[in-house]
């Protein structure tokens, strides 16, 4: 079987964002693609940086950290999309620029006491839109405060909120779901002053409805990488 070419594959993607950009009359700049390459080999990544794909979003972080041994390219932007255990911080700060699973301060405080460069490490804070109890990410009701907090330290920059959400069966349900991640937002920014200005939501099925909705970061990956190869990590968590 011929695996359909990085090429391609980003060509399709790039048509899908452009299309969605257009219809929700945003310029195509204001969307970033940050492949989700949990469980796909290095070199498969590769050849996607090879064709032009910048930003990459890794999990797991003993996975991401054997991958980055094997990427050396400069120009990949790396995004830690996972969930972050206290313990990993530290090299999650020397190898990650965007941080999305930050949920507690505690972890933010980390992180920028730990970030060993001039620059500060950009974090988005996820919120269990949801309230489901299995998932990770601040509690919709307590995430204000938190961003407010996370927003004073220095050594990051908190730039938004990311959402995961349960999957919806419907396009109208989709959008609800985003619009109120995006409401969220405008809402701490009016509260606080703040200029918090990303929001990384949508994935291979739902990227459209999140762009409509404000989405400014998309993380794909099956529709990108095609089907992971690993059972293990087939989970987005
Ligand atoms: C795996 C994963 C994705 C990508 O999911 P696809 O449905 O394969 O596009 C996005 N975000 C997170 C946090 C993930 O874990």
């Amino acid at each position: 079987m011929n695996e359909p070419s990085p090429h391609d594959q980003l060509h399709l993607i790039q048509t899908r964002l452009e299309r969605a950009c257009q219809l929700a009359k945003r310029d195509i700049t204001s969307v970033r693609l940050v492949g989700a390459s949990k469980a796909q080999s290095a070199e498969k990544i590769g050849r996607f940086v090879k064709a032009g794909l910048c930003d990459l979003g890794e999990n797991y972080l003993q996975e991401a950290l054997e991958k980055r041994q094997t990427l050396r390219e400069r120009t990949i932007r790396w995004h830690f999309i996972g969930h972050i255990q206290s313990n990993k911080t530290r090299l999650v700060a020397e190898n990650f620029s965007w941080v999305h699973g930050v949920d507690r301060l505690k972890i933010a405080e980390r992180l920028a006491r730990q970030n060993p460069n001039p620059q500060p490490i950009n974090l988005l804070l996820q919120v269990n839109l949801d309230e489901e109890e299995s998932k990770h990410g601040a509690p919709y009701l307590a995430t204000p405060d938190l961003a407010d907090a996370i927003a004073q330290l220095d050594g990051v920059n908190l730039r938004g909120l990311m959402v995961i959400p349960r999957p919806r069966k419907t396009t109208p349900e989709q959008h609800a779901c985003f619009a109120r991640a995006f409401e969220l937002r405008e809402r701490i920014n009016q509260t606080y002053n703040l200029e918090l200005d990303q929001l990384s939501m949508g994935m291979s099925n739902d990227l459209e409805a999140a762009i409509a909705e404000g989405s400014s970061m998309v993380r794909v990956g099956t529709a990108l990488f095609g089907e992971r190869t690993s059972a293990r990590t087939n989970q987005p968590n």
